[in-house]
């Protein structure tokens, strides 16, 4: 089963199932004007079975619109603004992220937009996502296009595409920390809530093992989901303060040959990841006795 990963605070599941099939290029269409006979202005549309084409060489993202009937209806106007503005993120952040690992991603990405309650349906009880990849598929809910919500839009495609490269990468072999750490690092300012809550953890519980933070946090109680969180940014930001990306990169491929990986950990990084651990123990510790507010 394909693991699904989801934005800042978000637990990884278990992909429920296919997420969605491929678009052909016969489907996609821009909708029509208004069906509806109403004098209504500006004419409202259901999102039911709207396509796009974000066919932009060289990403290669479609956006897909899906509704049920008891979503909001956005304008087509709203439904333009969206599109035009999940195009130019997706094209600024491929360039970005290509220069960033120096690798340009590949596979085919769709960029899958639901309507508020059809994504609360998928994501079930994991209501504090903003957005999930699995599959090659990014799905977003499509919340408004206000200059914030179209911000937040932003900061999670940023995410999820980080999810995408690292999973091409590493062939999907990347511990859950490392996923998780480096999709927060770039997907712009930490989370406020961050901070508080590796402070509690770590005054309580003390630093997680990275082994447990390797397959993801499920199962983990909702506020040490955060922490779980905050730690593997603490602890990607150390290793790229250090390293720097091309030994994450190096840590990567390792990884997709199928090295074992201790071993690939300690040719990228010259040192063992038990080494790591210690240096983050020690790390951590100096953080939360200085009282800092963010990892
Ligand atoms: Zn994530």
């Amino acid at each position: 089963m394909a693991r699904l990963f989801c934005g800042i605070f978000l637990i990884i599941l278990a992909l429920p199932g296919p997420v969605t099939a491929e678009i052909s290029p016969e489907s996609v269409s821009v909708p029509a004007a208004a069906s509806s006979g109403a004098t209504q202005f500006p004419p409202r549309y259901s999102l039911r079975e709207r396509r796009f084409s974000l066919r932009e060489r060289p990403h290669r993202v479609e956006l897909a619109v899906v509704d049920d009937l008891e979503s909001p209806l956005f304008s087509l106007n709203d439904l333009r603004r969206f599109r035009a503005a999940a195009n130019s993120d997706l094209l600024e952040i491929g360039e970005e992220f290509s220069r960033i690992f120096r690798y340009r991603l590949r596979q085919r990405l769709t960029l899958r937009v639901l309507s508020p309650a059809q994504y609360a349906v998928e994501v079930g009880n994991a209501k504090w996502t903003n957005a999930m990849f699995a599959g090659g598929v990014i799905t977003v809910p499509i919340r408004g296009v206000s200059t914030r919500k179209l911000a937040s839009l932003r900061r999670s495609l940023r995410h999820e595409y980080v999810h995408a490269v690292l999973f091409e990468l590493s062939g999907g072999r990347a511990p859950a920390w490392l996923e998780e750490g480096v999709a927060q690092l770039l997907e712009g300012p930490p989370n406020p809530t961050l901070g508080e809550a590796l402070h509690a953890r770590l005054d309580g519980r003390g630093a997680f093992a990275l082994e447990q933070l390797d397959h993801g946090f499920v199962g983990f109680d909702p506020d040490e989901v955060t922490a779980a969180y905050a730690q593997s940014l603490f602890a990607v930001r150390s290793l790229i303060n250090r390293f720097g990306f091309s030994a994450m990169r190096c840590y990567l491929e390792r990884l997709n040959q199928r090295s074992d990986s201790e071993h690939a950990f300690a040719q990228c990084y010259r040192m063992s990841p038990s080494t790591f651990q210690s240096n983050l123990t020690e790390q951590l510790d100096v953080w939360r006795r200085a009282g800092r507010e963010l990892p």
